[in-house]
């Protein structure tokens, strides 16, 4: 068994960071000692290093070896400990130059190590919470383990390194609810750390490319699909474009840590490599498949299956007839429900009127929905059409879907994109049927959208976990349902 590693989160980007240390922090850091500043953190250079010396794999299942290194080598760097004293209470770091200035010195990089995670803990200022959300907003957050400051971009970053399974209390205990059953909070919390473990092992391998390179165009089409930058200084972000975490600002509840206990070390594994646990809110009664929604890949544990463990039978949804009646209708399944004690689990700041979104609707006028099309693909197809379903993944989501405009005609993709192009948010999911009413001249009036299910439908169902958890499933039936041909496996 290996030993449980430590995760870095990115908490905060800016040049100039206050905090204030409660218990005693052991520093260590790289000083400039009068040299000339070249401005490139040391980070860099050993990320450089390891990446050309390690083979470009993601996922892969982590040997006890390449866990213990990456840690030990990062932080070999701080050969030259700039003091064996330890410091608490409040500091200011602040960027000068390419380097950090403290109390009066500068440095390449400064590490304020905890001696007892579980005692010591840090608060830092001015967080920057819910990034690009309309609630953005600052506030001062509290956290366990240590804390790196590097300089990137220009300013100073504050990285917080701390254990796996103290990670995963906190993020679990901000994503989920404190009502969920304890069996969806282990399942949930075996995700969580599938990706985080997956993620760790590829971030420094993984090219950052932006998200919307991954496209594929030829005449008339335009396939596009999203993956996640990775990060290159530390492990994730704290913010939702990894997973939501806070430290310990908000007290984790006694379910959350009893669930992190019970499965302490525990991943998802297929073939010896940590599965790629993708999860959405509703899955709309049937499996999504990776391929339609991301890079063509097949995954042999993200296959197609019913949302269900009495009703098997599964029509093939990529067949158009087959998709219209099974959206149209209201099949029986896990996530089949409008409990709002069940859907209260895994919602966030959960709302009261959507209870309506394993089967939907949506209504455009002509001028609404040509404006938002052209809003938000910067194409002007002018007065739309038809969308015109070309192929349809195993949920009978659309992954390719003809706009035909008065003035360009045009196949988009994948799933987000199809989502983002027809809504000013995101349309709840892709698999939807098209009715359009009051024709003049061949230009239909409104176009009424009936879907089923919400996000991409890959992985583990949200919605139909809660109820499994609640009918008294256990977490391992659970994951074995939504992950078919995986198994869970104790790293440490
Ligand atoms: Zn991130
Ligand atoms: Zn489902």
């Amino acid at each position: 068994m290996m030993k449980e590693p430590q995760v870095k989160v990115g908490i905060l980007f800016a040049p100039k960071i206050e905090f204030s240390l409660a218990g005693n922090y052991l520093i260590s850091g790289k000083a400039i000692n009068g040299m000339p500043i070249n401005g490139m953190p040391i980070n860099e250079k050993v990320v450089n290093e390891k990446s050309i010396s390690e083979k470009p794999v993601n996922g892969m299942l982590m040997s006890e070896k390449s866990v213990n290194e990456k840690p030990i080598s990062e932080r070999s760097v701080s050969e030259k400990l700039i003091s064996e004293k330890s410091v608490s209470g409040k500091q200011v770091v602040v960027y000068d130059q390419g380097c950090i200035l403290w109390q009066g010195e500068k440095y390449e990089q400064l590490s304020f190590e905890c001696k007892n995670e579980q005692e010591d803990s840090f608060e830092l200022e001015d967080v920057t919470i819910g990034i690009d959300f309309h609630w953005e907003r600052k506030e001062n957050q509290r956290f366990q383990g240590s804390l790196d400051i590097i300089v990137e971009n220009d300013r100073l970053t504050a990285i917080n390194v701390i254990s796996v399974e103290g990670y995963l209390t906190s993020v679990i205990s901000s994503e989920m609810s404190a009502t969920a059953s304890l069996e969806l909070l282990k399942a949930h919390a075996v995700i969580s750390r599938s990706w985080l473990l997956a993620n760790m092992e590829g971030a420094t391998d993984k090219p950052v490319i932006p998200s919307d390179s991954c496209t594929a165009n030829s005449d008339g089409e335009k396939i596009k699909w999203y993956e996640r930058d990775a990060h290159t200084h530390f492990d994730v972000c704290a913010d939702d474009h990894c997973q939501r975490y806070q430290g310990i600002t908000k007290a984790s509840t006694a379910i959350v840590r009893e669930a992190i206990e019970a499965t302490r070390g525990e991943v998802l594994t297929y073939n010896g490599e940590i599965c790629d646990a993708r999860f959405s809110k509703c899955c709309g009664g049937a499996f999504e498949e990776f391929q339609y929604c991301w890079e063509n890949i097949r995954y042999p544990y993200l296959t197609k299956q019913r949302d269900s463990l009495n009703q098997t039978a599964l029509p093939d949804l990529s067949k158009e007839a087959e998709a219209e009646r099974w959206i149209r209708t209201s099949p029986d399944a896990f996530c089949n429900t409008q409990e709002k004690q069940i859907l209260s689990q895994v919602l966030n700041n959960y709302d009261q009127e959507t209870t309506d979104f394993y089967r939907w609707k949506v209504t455009y006028r002509q001028e609404e929905l040509s404006s938002l099309i052209q809003k938000r693909s910067g194409t002007d197809y002018g007065q739309i059409i038809d969308l015109v379903p070309i192929a349809r993944g195993t949920s009978g989501r659309l992954w390719k879907l003809k706009i035909v405009g008065t003035k360009k005609t045009q196949i988009i993709g994948k799933e987000l994109e199809i989502r983002r192009t027809l809504s000013q948010s995101h349309l709840y999911s892709s698999a939807f049927v098209v009715d359009k009413s009051d024709l003049k001249d061949g230009i239909p009036a409104t176009f009424t959208l009936t879907g089923a299910g919400w996000g991409h439908g890959v992985g583990l169902c949200q919605i139909g976990a809660a109820v499994m958890g609640e009918q008294g499933h256990s977490y391992d039936t659970i994951l074995l349902h939504y992950y078919k041909e995986a198994s869970i496996h104790k790293l440490y």
